[in-house]
C-alpha cells in the first residue's frame, strides 16, 4: 500500500488533526438515526444472534421500549475457541430481517478484513470490537467503506490510542465514526471491567466525534446496567448500547449481563427521570 499510507521520512508530532475538537460536533447518521445530536440514542439487542425467533422477539421488544438501533453479533470474538463463535452469514441475515421487521437500522461486529464485504451487505453500521481496536489493517480497510463505524475502546487502550485508532479511519476517508467506551482492565476484578466514565467526559472535550457507552460489557452485571447507562448520559455520552435477551439464562453468550425485556423497559423509563435534586445551601 503506497498511497496516503506511505511512510513519511518525517515522524509525526503525535497530533491527531482529524479527530480533534472543533467548534461543531459531528453527527453520525446510521440510516435515519442521528448519533451526536440533541438527543441521546439507545442501541439494544442480543449479544449473539441465535435464531430467527430470538432476534426478532428481542428486536420487536426493544423497539417498543424505545431503542432506535438493533445490535446483534454474528461474528463473535470469544476468549475461548470452544465458546460459541457466532452464526456468521446466517446470523447477519437474521439480524437484517429482524431489523427490517422492527424498522430499525442494525449494527454488528466485523472481526476480520475478509468479512467486511459480506457484513457491509447486511448491516447499517460496522462495529470494531474492543480486541480489534488496534488492528490497523482492518481500520484502514474500514476507512474505505461507506458505512458508519462503531469503534470500541480496547480493554487496555489509553484515550490517546483510542483516538488515534479513530484517526486511522478518518484519515482513510470515512468520517463517520462513533467512539464506544466499554470498560477497561484495572486492578479491580469486582466487575467484568471498569467503566471509565471520566474518559467519556474527557473524550467529549477532545474530539468532535460522538461517544457512546456500553455498560453491559463494562460491568458484566445485569443489576447495575441501568444505573450506569443513566450515569453515562449524565456525563455527556451521546447514547448507550446494551445487551438484551428474552431469556438470559438460555443465552449462548453474555447471559449474566443481558437485560431481560422488563429490565430494559425499566432502564428506558429510568433514563427519562431527571437526576435527583441537590440540597440547597441558600
Ligand atoms: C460485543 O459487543 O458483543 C462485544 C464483544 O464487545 P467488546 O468488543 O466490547 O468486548
Ligand atoms: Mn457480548
Amino acid at each position: 500500500m503506497h498511497d496516503s499510507w506511505t511512510i513519511k521520512k518525517k515522524t509525526s508530532d503525535g497530533s491527531l488533526p482529524l479527530v480533534s475538537r472543533t467548534a461543531e460536533s459531528t453527527v453520525v447518521w446510521v440510516r435515519d438515526v442521528p448519533i451526536g445530536g440533541a438527543d441521546a440514542v439507545v442501541m439494544a439487542g442480543p449479544c449473539s444472534v441465535e435464531s430467527r425467533e430470538q432476534v426478532t422477539e428481542t428486536a420487536m421488544a426493544v423497539k417498543a421500549a424505545g431503542a432506535v438501533i438493533l445490535r446483534g453479533g454474528a461474528y463473535k470474538p470469544r476468549t475461548s475457541p470452544y465458546d460459541f463463535q457466532g452464526l456468521g452469514v446466517e446470523g447477519l441475515k437474521l439480524l437484517r430481517e429482524a431489523g427490517d421487521r422492527a424498522s430499525m437500522p442494525v449494527v454488528t461486529e466485523v472481526m476480520s478484513e475478509a468479512d467486511i464485504d459480506v457484513v457491509a451487505d447486511h448491516a447499517d453500521m460496522l462495529q470494531v470490537g474492543a480486541r480489534n481496536m488496534q488492528n490497523f489493517a482492518l481500520l484502514r480497510k474500514l476507512a474505505k467503506t461507506r458505512l458508519p463505524i462503531l469503534l470500541k475502546r480496547g480493554p487496555s487502550a489509553t484515550v490517546k490510542e483510542w483516538l488515534a485508532a479513530a484517526e486511522y479511519i478518518l484519515h482513510g476517508g470515512n468520517g463517520s465514526v462513533v467512539l464506544c467506551e466499554r470498560g477497561i482492565k484495572t486492578f479491580d476484578n469486582s466487575l467484568r471491567n471498569t467503566l471509565d466514565l471520566a474518559a467519556v467526559a474527557l473524550v467529549k472535550e477532545m474530539t468532535h466525534l460522538p461517544v457512546v457507552v456500553d455498560p453491559s460489557h463494562a460491568t458484566g452485571k445485569r443489576s447495575i446496567i441501568g444505573k450506569c447507562a443513566r450515569a453515562a448520559i449524565a456525563v455527556g455520552a451521546d447514547g448507550v448500547i446494551v445487551e438484551v435477551h428474552p431469556r438470559p439464562d438460555e443465552a449462548w453468550s453474555d447471559g449474566a449481563q443481558s437485560l431481560k425485556i422488563d429490565d430494559f423497559t425499566e432502564m428506558m423509563a429510568g433514563l427519562a427521570v431527571p437526576l435527583r435534586g441537590v440540597l440547597s445551601v441558600r
